[in-house]
């Protein structure tokens, strides 16, 4: 290769005064501009090492690559994606949507004051915690709840209060790992309680229990398995002998649902998800769930339970650390009051409504999307059902049946294609699948199929 090449690229600071360059200094700065530069010159190496030409420096053409590298710089990180995965709640991507009222909630939140603790009556200091405390009294049946921001800050809480220097009796069957290394023996011994595993990762029973107890047990931690299941030869104490055993030995029965549906999803084909309800039912002291999960709303999460021990942990000075910020409240008490009548929360919750969506309500809209699609030359996009796993790491062992639609591109790979549709604006994600993308309009709405449409148009070009 002829190195001497390489010398015929200008300086950088020749460059910052060729003709498209010197244009751009009026909406970008010059940092930006030197950064914009140096990748495109980056460029222009490998052009040069690969045996191609040297670009006309002082084109307009030049000027307009630049200007398109310093637009990708402008681009948030943060962006908008449009999630094809039919993961309803896939933590990756932002977890729950939110409802249209919430999304206004946060908006009015934000534009201006918000009387999060200021009591509108009294004209003195109110509470951040009373704004959805009726609402959660309401939807659970517990005494009352305080609202954190995510559940782990829950749990977290909720141990500290009542663990510290006591034991924990947890079953083998439910030390979970949450993700983001977030395990329940760890959250368990750092917040100074100890550890007392018991039964097998199968089978516990209550003797194991009784057999677990000393005069350092404070608590028994009960965990929903929410994203994998112990299925085959297993068995688990229910919540209301586990609650004898507890009230007999002056314990208290906490409980980490995680998932925290406020309604009964059974007759959806998710039959294992407990509401938090029943457990409050079954006389659990303590419940911790999501915000961000099957309830809909926000990230946050909830501890809703006895009044008394509520109240301490009203108190602690960990709350003030985890606090609720006031665009996630807003958006939570607009997301709770969907749950009340005369709302539908199945038909009005982004999250239930596309987890109880029927396969016959979404075969219109793929026949719809790759009708859209196939109108590209170049595409062969097909409709067809597929079960697919909805909930990422929310609902393990649900398979729902949905409607896809697979995209082939003629010469491209599928891989390929995945790589590109992912960098498009919206950035498009869907699962691969016997060699094809497969998009699962389960998570998709509407709106989304224009971009789509777009990002793949681009893909030919
Ligand atoms: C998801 C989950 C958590 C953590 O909830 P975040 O809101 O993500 O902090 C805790 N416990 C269980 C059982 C969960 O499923």
């Amino acid at each position: 290769m002829d190195t001497n090449r390489y010398r015929l690229i200008p300086q950088t600071s020749e460059l910052l005064k060729a003709a498209g360059v010197v244009n751009l200094s009026k909406r970008y700065a010059h940092e930006e501009i030197v950064a914009a530069l140096r990748t495109v010159l980056d460029d222009v190496r490998r052009t040069l090492a690969s045996g191609g030409n040297l670009p006309d420096f002082h084109s307009p053409a030049f000027g307009e690559t630049i200007a398109t590298v310093l637009e990708i710089q402008r681009r948030l990180n943060l962006r908008r994606v449009v999630n094809g995965t039919g993961i309803i709640i896939h933590t990756n991507l932002g977890r729950a949507p939110l409802a249209a009222v919430a999304i206004a909630a946060i908006e009015q939140a934000s534009r201006g004051y918000v009387n999060i603790e200021f009591n509108l009556e009294t004209g003195k200091r109110g509470s951040r915690y009373d704004h959805v405390r009726d609402l959660l009294v309401q939807l659970t049946g517990a005494d009352d709840a305080v609202v954190v921001n995510n559940c782990a800050a829950a749990v977290t809480i909720a141990l500290a209060a009542y663990a510290k220097n006591k034991e924990v009796i947890v079953s083998r069957g439910e030390l979970i790992e949450i993700g983001g290394s977030f395990r329940i023996p760890d959250v368990i011994t750092q917040n100074g309680a100890k550890l007392r595993e018991i039964g097998t990762t199968n089978k516990t029973h209550m003797a194991d229990y009784e057999n677990a107890l000393t005069s350092e047990t404070a608590v028994v931690l009960k965990t929903h398995t929410s994203n994998y299941r112990v299925v085959g030869f297993t068995a688990t104490p229910t919540l209301k002998q586990l609650k004898s055993f507890t009230t007999a030995n002056d314990l208290l029965l906490i409980e980490d649902l995680g998932s925290g549906t406020l309604i009964d999803l059974s007759p959806f084909g998710i039959p294992d998800e407990p509401t938090v309800r029943q457990s409050i039912a079954a006389g659990v002291d303590l419940v911790t769930f999501s915000g961000d999960k099957l309830l809909g709303g926000p990230q946050c999460g909830v501890i809703a339970g006895r009044a008394d021990l509520i109240a301490n942990i009203r108190k602690d000075p960990l709350l003030r650390a985890m606090r609720i910020d006031k665009l996630s409240l807003a958006a939570l008490e607009a997301t709770l009051r969907l749950y009340l009548p005369p709302h539908d929360p199945t038909n009005e919750v982004p999250v239930l409504r596309m987890l109880t969506a029927t396969p016959e309500s979404q075969a219109p809209r793929a026949d719809a999307l790759a009708k859209q699609l196939n109108q590209i030359s170049g595409v062969t996009a097909v409709a067809h059902s597929a079960k697919a796993e909805a909930g990422g790491g929310s609902l393990p062992a649900v398979e729902l049946e949905s409607r896809c639609v697979s995209v082939e591109v003629s010469g491209l790979g599928v891989q390929a294609l995945a790589d590109a549709m992912r960098q498009s604006e919206p950035a498009v994600i869907g699962r691969i699948s016997r060699g094809k993308l497969v998009l699962d309009v389960r998570t998709l709405s509407d709106d989304d199929f224009d971009p789509i449409a777009l990002a793949v148009q681009a893909v030919i070009k």
